[in-house]
């Protein structure tokens, strides 16, 4: 389906976005309403955080986002690499490399058979990307994510946040435009959450890659995030929209910082409805 933009004046204003979503429903085949309606604007290179309760629809959007999902009704924009904002769907059921989108998933899904490298290389080699050239990309991610001596490892030999800065720099091996991540680091011991915290913020801050990130924890949407966009109980449409200002980089004294509280307070306050009347807390 190509969509055509009313007039050039929307057009224009539509070069400045990643991803527009508007009107986005969708109903799964069981007859569960998932999503929406939901609208969502995110700008080229904004870092921004989808927070809401377990169930609410925010792997949902991102899987609309990503082309792994049709909508059910609404549109959805999303930038490739030549800066405008085209409709952005591949086949549902595979994201191809190029296509200008890294996800990365909750879980860090390495094939346990093989180096770290080659599976850093698996969207290049499925691109079919010269194979000395791909292992040089390869190569250069992990470096990007603190894991240039492991290319040679095997993913049974890594921590859990090693592996998961993996999953990032196959993620980010095709340099796409936009890093979808749905609760990258959920499963994590806090120390080491943070810590990947702190270098994905640094790598956002390099790249300039427009993030998108799900969680279900408010710290951690106040702290990385430019915005915080928060959803309702499903079906999940937007509650508030919470712009985060402060001094960057953020760093540790960030954490520590009464805006920093001020901030998660604001959010929780604006997540709690999203919990009212459900018994499972
Ligand atoms: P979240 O990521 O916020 O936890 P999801 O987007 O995964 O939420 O799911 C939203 C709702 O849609 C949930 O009630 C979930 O059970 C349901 N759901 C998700 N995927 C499917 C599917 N493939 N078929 C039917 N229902 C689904
Ligand atoms: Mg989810």
């Amino acid at each position: 389906m190509v969509e055509r933009s009313t007039s050039p004046a929307v057009e224009a204003s539509l070069t400045a976005l990643a991803v527009s979503l508007r009107g986005v429903t969708k109903a799964y085949d069981n007859g569960v309403m998932a999503l929406g309606p939901f609208d969502l604007a995110v700008r080229k290179g904004e870092f921004i955080s989808l927070l809401g309760p377990s169930g609410c629809g925010k792997s949902t959007a991102l899987r609309i986002i990503a082309g792994l999902s049709a909508p059910s009704s609404g549109t959805v924009r999303v930038a490739r690499h030549e800066g405008s904002v085209q409709p952005g769907h591949v086949q549902p059921g595979h994201v191809q490399p190029g296509h200008g989108i890294g996800f990365v998933f909750q879980e860090p899904t390495l094939m346990p058979w093989t180096s770290v490298r080659e599976n850093v290389r698996l969207p290049l080699r499925l691109a079919r990307v010269p194979k000395a050239d791909a292992c040089a990309r390869a190569d250069e991610a992990l470096a990007s994510v603190g894991l240039a001596d492991f290319a040679d490892a095997y993913p049974r030999e890594l921590s859990g946040g090693m592996k998961m800065r993996v999953s990032l720099a196959r993620a980010l091996v095709t340099d796409p435009e936009i890093l979808l991540m749905d609760e990258p680091f959920a499963a994590l011991d806090e120390i080491t959450r943070f810590r990947l915290n702190n270098d994905l913020l640094a790598l956002w801050r390099r790249l300039r890659k427009t993030v998108i990130f799900v969680t279900h924890s408010v710290f951690e949407s106040v702290y990385l995030s430019q915005r915080v966009v928060v959803m309702t109980a499903r079906p999940g449409r937007i509650q508030a929209d919470i712009r985060i200002e402060t001094v960057e980089p953020r760093g540790e004294e960030f954490r520590t910082s009464a805006a920093y509280s001020d901030y998660c307070r604001r959010v929780s306050a604006a997540l709690a409805p999203s919990y009212s009347g459900r018994s499972t807390l």
